[in-house]
């Protein structure tokens, strides 16, 4: 059965797309750390990122490069702060948070829960920037 980030990726599941091509998608989290929080992913269902094959892997810190890029040049920050944990949905994927400071990447603070139009205003922005 497909995962849930399968499904966001082919579009069967609604999601706030910032970037994507043949092998990758990225896209906001839903209930960010931060805002612009973003989530990438290889199209490939692998649960754990350090089984991907080297040239998966590879590829997919490649893209992610890109879009950590556009994201600093959509939202003010200081940098762009990267996690992997994947303790809840059993499909790699990188979390890209923009920060100011260490606080702004806490996983066990309450998650934000922005509104629409915020979202995607956030979302096109990135997506505008991404080369
Ligand atoms: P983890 O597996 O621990 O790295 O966390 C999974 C992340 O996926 C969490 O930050 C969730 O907020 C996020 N998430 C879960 N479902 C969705 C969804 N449908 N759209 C966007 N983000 C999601």
């Amino acid at each position: 059965m497909a995962t849930i980030f399968t499904k966001i990726a082919n579009g069967e599941i609604p999601s706030y797309r910032v970037a994507d091509d043949e092998r990758h998608y990225a896209f906001l989290d839903i209930n960010p750390v931060a805002p612009g929080h973003v989530l990438v992913i290889p199209r490939t269902e692998e649960d754990y990122i350090f089984n991907l094959s080297e040239d998966d892997y590879d590829k997919l810190w490649a893209f992610a490069r890109r879009v950590a890029v556009a994201m600093k040049k959509a939202i003010p920050c200081k940098r762009v702060a990267v996690a992997v944990l994947g303790m809840e949905v059993p499909h790699t994927h990188i979390h890209l948070v923009p920060i100011n400071n260490e606080g702004d990447m806490n996983f066990r603070a309450p998650k934000l829960s922005l509104p629409t139009e915020e979202m995607q205003q956030i979302a096109d922005a990135i997506a505008a920037e991404f080369i």
